[in-house]
């Protein structure tokens, strides 16, 4: 089976999925980006609901509705920052958590699309390149226990950072 990756240019709050993942911080309190705007477009019950849930782990994935927004859940988990003292394997796992965790919780739930940012690489400011890797690898390997996984949408803000992603999936795109 080719591997159900998509590339899009855009804004992740728009995306009617089952399923778009937030870059939190463990506290999953407001923040600026991703967050931001996932919480604008979701409106206040989406803080409501963020209120009851942390701290999470880094790497943790929980999930909430998506409420106002277009898509069905939103799944909330924390990246390293990457300028966080400590071994960069640890920082690396820790990344690739994030993304199996969420294809994990969409599994679970029986979802069939699901949209990643590029995690990390805003404020937690991870070099776009190196987070890219670990992103696809992460995912693929993943996907070996999500069979009904149908469309993983890497949401790229930016063509260069679409770019990155389109040669590091090279020809394993849809
Ligand atoms: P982190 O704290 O994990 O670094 P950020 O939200 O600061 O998370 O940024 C993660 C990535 O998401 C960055 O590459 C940023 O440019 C991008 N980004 C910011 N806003 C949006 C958005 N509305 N939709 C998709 N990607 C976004």
């Amino acid at each position: 089976m080719s591997a159900p990756f998509e590339i899009m240019v855009g804004r992740i709050e728009t995306l009617a999925l089952d399923a778009v993942v937030n870059a939190a911080n463990r506290q999953l309190a407001p923040g600026s980006g991703v967050d931001g705007a996932l919480r604008q477009a979701a409106g206040p019950r989406l803080t409501e609901a963020t209120k009851r849930i942390p701290p999470i782990l880094t790497g943790e994935a929980v999930i909430t509705p998506g409420f106002d927004a277009p898509m069905k859940f939103i799944i909330h988990t924390a990246a390293p920052i990457w300028s966080d003292e400590g071994p960069q394997g640890a920082k690396v796992a820790g990344l690739a958590k994030c993304y199996m965790s969420s294809i994990k919780m969409a599994a679970s739930r029986g979802f069939e699309s699901i949209a990643f940012p590029c995690l990390g690489t805003g404020v937690y400011a991870w070099p776009r390149g190196f987070a890219c890797g670990i992103a696809i690898a992460a995912c693929e390997q993943a996907l070996e226990q999500a069979p009904k996984l149908k469309r993983i949408v890497f949401c790229c803000f930016t063509e260069d950072d679409a770019k990155i992603y389109r040669d590091g999936l090279g020809g394993r795109l849809r």
